[in-house]
């Protein structure tokens, strides 16, 4: 499961930005997981919750938020949200091929919410 190795590599992140800013407390991570992104959303809850029983982050919240898949017509320029990924028609012009994909790739960390004494 390759879901475990990013959350793991998340957590390195998250260590480091804790020793970056002094961190006390570490509360609740927001994590932004694309359609794209090839991490299913339920998977990465359940290698957190295997990585985070003990150790420094027991009991830290992850939050996921799953961001729709967002592309650009090569055609016509039109912005849209495919229903399906593998077919993706243009509703403007019905375009299937040679759309940039704008959005939906993208898994990262988007907020730690933690406490930092003054
Ligand atoms: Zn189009």
């Amino acid at each position: 499961m390759h879901e475990l190795s990013l959350i793991e590599s998340m957590l390195s992140i998250i260590r480091e930005e804790r020793e970056k800013h002094g961190m006390t407390r570490i509360h609740r991570i927001r994590v932004v997981n694309g359609a794209l992104s090839g991490a299913v959303s339920d998977a990465l809850s359940f290698g957190w919750e295997c990585l985070t029983q003990e150790g420094d982050m027991q009991g830290v919240a992850l939050d996921i938020t799953d961001a729709p898949l967002q592309v650009v017509c090569g055609s016509c320029g039109w912005e849209f949200t495919p229903e399906d990924v593998h077919c993706m028609a243009c509703p403007a012009c019905g375009e299937i091929l040679g759309h940039e994909v704008m959005s939906g790739k993208e898994l990262y960390i988007e907020e730690i919410e933690a406490d930092i004494p003054d």
